[in-house]
């Protein structure tokens, strides 16, 4: 049987349910115009994919394969290829968001589409109510996720050496010929974050909230692209298990990766609307623009601002704080902030990225309840005490003591150099926000 293997979000050799299928094989992967045509021309998050795509193909290249790399629409260079050879049918892994389910969805009216299960733990609808209704609070989904957790999701998919490569013009294309310009990423590879990880995965549930020092595993990016599969990460904490270790706060984590994953699946609308209230936030250009140049005048919600422009990565608490601010605070609209994330974060993935958006907004699926408000200036204090995180981002307050960086009268007061004050008060700003949401409760509730 001739196929194409569509490599997506799987873009390795080792562990890839993709390569375990037996036929005469055109492996393929497309940079999406749809996509990389929105992207700034030094988009450092497609230097990592490009070079990770490069990686690819010379692994599959040893292993007697290659990989033809195209960039422009799905469908037309699909047909282009169908035009060229005969092919039986398309096998690639699940990706769940909106735009690829509507892409996959006109690819298979070319030819016959074949989804494997690769990119989660679970299938999308895999962990149900009794009912056979999707779970819409967390805690439910991870204990039944737990109950439904069997050596299968460990499995290791094998390596098929009986399918041959289909002859083709296995073609490569530069950056530079669709429009970009390499940049350095910064991503670091598996090895060396795993080996990190293994001294701290011990501590993770203590110390993963530690904003100054990086105590997590970093391997998002890893995880979105898929350069490490979820099973290849299982198996690594099995082993960290067996060791001793309490594995499951981390474990914790990935499922919330699964939960967001099957919200987005169940219920796309999501992506552009409320999933609770009607009260969306306030569009106001000249505070979206202060938050953007990392100007709101309070210290860590600028500098995880920066780190994200500078960096394309954010610490999991840092988001959580600043995208409270944005949409409590500065009572912008959830959509916004997501968009700009969407732009910036290396490992922007649309299902965690939306549903963490609507959680902080109080306007989602299982969200924080719309009147815990945090409070920018606490937080600092508690999870960057020493200020190194605040200080490594804004240099120029370097001067300033730790103590006055997580007091709001004392900003409000003091003038700095080269900092501005800060643009809103946040006891005003967190009453004004719980009383916008307070009405359209109120709106639910006489509809009702
Ligand atoms: C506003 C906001 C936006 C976010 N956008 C994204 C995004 O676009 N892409 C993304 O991968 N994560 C997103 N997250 C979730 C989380 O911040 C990142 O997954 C985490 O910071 C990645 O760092 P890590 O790999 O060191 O995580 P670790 O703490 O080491 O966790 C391991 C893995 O578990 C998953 N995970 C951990 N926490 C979460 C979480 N809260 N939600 C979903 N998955 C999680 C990730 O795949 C992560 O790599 C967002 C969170 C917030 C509050």
């Amino acid at each position: 049987m001739k196929t194409i293997l569509w490599f997506r979000r799987d873009l390795r050799v080792e562990d890839n349910i993709l390569l375990s299928f037996k036929a005469d094989l055109l492996p393929i992967f497309i940079f999406d115009e749809h996509i990389v045509s929105k992207l700034p021309r030094d988009d450092r998050r497609l230097s990592f994919i490009y070079e990770v795509v490069c990686k690819l193909k010379a692994d599959l290249q040893a292993k007697g394969l290659d990989l033809a790399i195209f960039y422009g629409k799905p469908t037309e260079i699909i047909s282009s290829i169908l035009e060229k050879i005969s092919i039986d049918k398309i096998v690639a892994c699940g990706d769940y968001d909106a735009y690829a389910k509507q892409r996959d969805i006109e690819v298979s009216r070319l030819v016959e589409f074949e989804y494997l299960h690769g990119t989660y733990i679970f299938k999308p609808d895999e962990i149900l109510k009794d009912d056979g209704l999707p779970y819409k609070v967390f805690t439910p989904f991870y204990k039944k996720s737990k109950t439904l957790f069997s050596p299968s999701h460990l499995a290791k998919s094998e390596f098929e050496t009986k399918s041959h490569l289909i002859p083709f013009e296995y073609n490569t294309i530069s950056l530079e010929s669709f429009g970009f310009i390499n940049k350095a990423h910064g991503v670091e590879d598996i090895d060396t974050l795993l080996d990190k990880f293994a001294l701290h995965v011990s501590d993770y549930q203590a110390k993963r909230d530690i904003i100054d020092t990086n105590y997590t595993s970093s391997l998002s990016v890893h995880l979105r692209f898929g350069t490490l599969g979820i099973k290849q990460l299982l198996r690594w904490l099995v082993e960290r298990k067996k060791e001793g270790i309490d594995t499951e706060p981390f474990f914790r984590q990935l499922v919330f990766r699964e939960f967001y994953a099957s919200l987005l699946y169940h219920f796309p609308y999501v992506a552009q609307r409320n999933f609770n209230y009607s009260f969306n936030g306030i569009e106001d250009e000249e505070k979206f623009a202060l938050f953007c140049e990392a100007k709101t005048g309070v210290p860590i919600v600028d500098a995880g601002v920066l780190e994200l422009l500078q960096t394309g990565k954010m610490h999991n608490r840092v988001r959580m704080i600043v995208a409270s601010f944005f949409t409590k605070d500065l009572l912008l609209p959830w959509q916004w902030g997501e968009q700009f994330f969407s732009l910036h974060l290396l490992d922007y993935d649309a299902a965690s990225n939306i549903l963490s958006w609507q959680w902080s907004a109080g306007t989602g699926v299982d969200p924080q309840p719309y009147f815990r408000v945090f409070n920018p200036y606490l937080q600092s204090k508690k999870f960057d005490k020493d200020t190194f995180y605040i200080k490594k981002w804004l240099p120029q307050l370097l001067h300033v003591k730790a103590k006055d960086l997580h007091n709001e009268e004392f900003l409000l007061r003091a003038n700095l150099q080269n900092y501005p004050k800060p643009s809103v008060v946040h006891k005003e700003a967190a009453k004004k926000a719980i009383n916008a949401f307070r009405l359209t409760c109120k709106d639910i509730y006489v509809a009702k």
